[in-house]
């Protein structure tokens, strides 16, 4: 007797679970078809007389189509960002392009004395995506320089970017790296973050290709910005062995500003990033 009642109560629970189950999925479908609801415009026809799952399966294929949507994020790619500071010089568009050809951009900081006699160097860089950035106006060491000095080789620079191509990336790198505390404090006036580096190439110093390629190779990691000079021959000569290479072991090459973003959210003007010189 009591096996013969077994038996059907075990059926009965089989069935109450799999109602349960089938809700659970249910719902999930149904809060996808929400978000989704709120991101794409909808055609009602698509989904009249269709079961969930397939029109799920609607959903998804017209996601895909409609391309940066997605339901969820793919694990970002390790990130390098290149910086070529000095120029803009009769080598930086050779190094522009290479970046380009290579689906990569970087930031190039620029001298505000360097930009008038190469102002479609300057428009290039920037149609194809890569930052412009404040190197100052003459190059000198700002750790020494008074106030009002800093201001104006600050304030010269970035009104000549935006005259080439009306904005100028809030970031500033400091010649030689040199800052202080008033360079800070100007910076910080300008709303600009103070942008060195984690890897020095010495390209300036060394000007042998492999060389520089050697130590980008050995050092590269995610996150790190590398120090260059686009005003060497070999530097741009180098960047024809570094470029492909980086992409080809993985690494999206892309701006500071993009680099920083993802490494620390908030970017503070007047702070420090990366490795230079502070004189008290
Ligand atoms: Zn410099």
């Amino acid at each position: 007797m009591t096996k013969l009642l077994i038996f059907p109560i075990f059926l009965i629970m089989i069935f109450i679970t799999g109602c349960a189950g089938g809700q659970v999925v249910h719902s999930a479908y149904q809060s996808v078809y929400q978000s989704v609801e709120e991101t794409i415009p909808q055609d009602e026809s698509l989904y009249e007389d269709t079961e969930p799952e397939a029109a799920f399966e609607i959903t998804l294929a017209i996601l895909d189509r409609s391309a940066p949507v997605h339901i969820e994020e793919a694990e970002p790619r390790p990130m390098i960002a290149l910086t070529f500071d000095d120029g803009p010089s009769v080598y930086t568009s050779r190094i522009v392009d290479l970046l380009y050809e290579h689906g990569g951009r970087a930031t190039f900081f620029v001298l505000g004395s360097r930009i008038d006699s190469r102002r479609d160097v300057i428009l290039h860089m920037h149609s194809l995506g890569n930052e412009v950035a404040n190197h100052s106006w003459s190059h000198r060491n700002l750790s020494r320089a008074s106030r009002d000095s800093i201001y104006q080789e600050l304030r010269g620079t970035r009104n000549a970017i935006s005259s080439v191509i009306g904005y100028s990336a809030p970031l500033f790198r400091p010649p030689y790296g040199a800052t202080s505390p008033l360079v800070r404090e100007v910076a910080a006036e300008f709303g600009y973050p103070i942008i060195n580096w984690h890897i020095d190439t010495l390209d300036w110093r060394y000007r042998d290709p492999q060389r520089i390629y050697d130590v980008i190779m050995s050092q590269a990691e995610p996150g790190a910005i590398i120090l260059l000079h686009d005003i060497h021959s070999t530097t741009a000569a180098a960047m024809e062995m570094v470029i492909p290479r980086l992409v080809e072991e993985g690494f999206d090459l892309v701006t500071v500003s993009e680099a920083l973003a993802y490494r620390y959210g908030e970017i503070v003007p007047g702070e420090i990033y990366g490795v230079g010189f502070e004189r008290n």
